[in-house]
């Protein structure tokens, strides 16, 4: 199908692509990859009156450390992070998403931010970047504030962003020097969405867990933290019996429903089966 007509606008700065948005409020989109948006468009689950094109905007493909965090620009695509050296080590559950997003085709042209700001329970980046602590940063005609991201994602394809922000780059904190991570996926098929999906991220202190992050998936409305599970770690040696129980608690924190995918409980199995083996290889990852 051809999506409805629409005005196409490509700013150069980013006062005029907020001035854009600023106008026609929830009828402009923002274009990034393209790769959500141009789909739903000709599904005609979307019709904008205005595309503002944010490709051109100057400054917006920064992947970089600063101060200990990271930084990823809004025009950061998934490709750019699965060749980056940097994101091993410490931000290693970014390294190990990025070449699980769908396919080259895709990953060449969508980016990172896209994918938070279309908030897709089944989006990959919203797990491993919620383990993490990340937050958003969004310009809007009343200047920039900070989302954590548990706070933008409020349902399915539901952001709190409003229509007049763009999202500049997603921030992650530092996570010290005795940290890493990864993310596994169930996938039907190569390219394929998640059947599930969990990042879990330790960051150790004296030989125990200092802080540990784990979400999840395409087992809820957005992607989910199992906040019980984190906090059963925190504090912890991470022992086999540890990681055993925090597994199951994220199992507990799992809300998946049957589809074509799956049952509801053959994914809650696989939250715990991937929660336990995600653990015990970033346990030997970061001793
Ligand atoms: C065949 C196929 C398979 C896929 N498989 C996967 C997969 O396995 N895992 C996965 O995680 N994703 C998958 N995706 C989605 C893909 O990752 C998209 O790139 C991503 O969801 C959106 O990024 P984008 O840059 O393409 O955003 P766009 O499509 O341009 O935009 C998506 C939405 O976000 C908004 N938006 C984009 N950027 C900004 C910004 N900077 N500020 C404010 N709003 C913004 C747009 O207005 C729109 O509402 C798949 C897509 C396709 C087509």
């Amino acid at each position: 199908m051809y999506p409805a007509s629409f005005d196409y606008v490509v700013p150069v700065t980013l006062e005029e692509a907020l001035d854009t948005l600023g106008r026609y409020e929830d009828e402009a989109k923002v274009l990034a990859g393209g790769q959500s948006l141009i789909p739903l468009m000709k599904l005609r689950f979307a019709a904008p009156r205005v595309l503002v094109d944010i490709n051109r905007l100057p400054g917006l493909e920064t992947l970089a450390t600063e101060d200990g965090g990271l930084r990823i620009g809004a025009l950061v695509r998934h490709k750019t992070c699965e060749r980056s050296e940097l994101l091993g080590g410490r931000w290693g559950t970014l390294g190990s998403v990025a070449p699980l997003v769908s396919d080259p085709i895709v990953r060449n042209l969508g980016t990172v931010c896209g994918s938070l700001a279309h908030a897709d329970p089944q989006g990959d980046w919203g797990s491993a970047l919620l383990a993490m602590d990340a937050e958003v940063v969004a310009r809007g005609p009343d200047g920039t504030r900070t989302i954590p991201l548990g706070e933008l994602f409020e349902g399915p394809f539901v952001t709190s962003l409003h229509p007049t922000e763009i999202i500049t780059e997603v921030r992650v904190p530092d996570p010290g020097p005795d940290a890493g991570g990864t993310y596994l996926k169930l996938e039907r098929k190569v390219g394929d969405f998640a059947t599930v999906g969990v990042a879990v991220h330790l960051a150790m202190a004296d030989g125990k867990v200092g802080k540990a992050g784990i979400a999840l998936t395409a087992v809820g409305p957005t992607n989910l933290r199992a906040t019980a599970a984190e906090e059963a770690l925190a504090g912890a040696e991470p022992t086999d019996e540890a990681i055993a129980e925090a597994a199951r608690l994220a199992a507990e924190a799992a809300q998946p429903h049957s589809d074509t995918r799956g049952s509801a409980d053959y994914k809650r199995t696989v939250v715990r089966v991937f929660t336990e083996r995600g653990l015990r290889m970033v346990r030997e990852g970061v001793r």
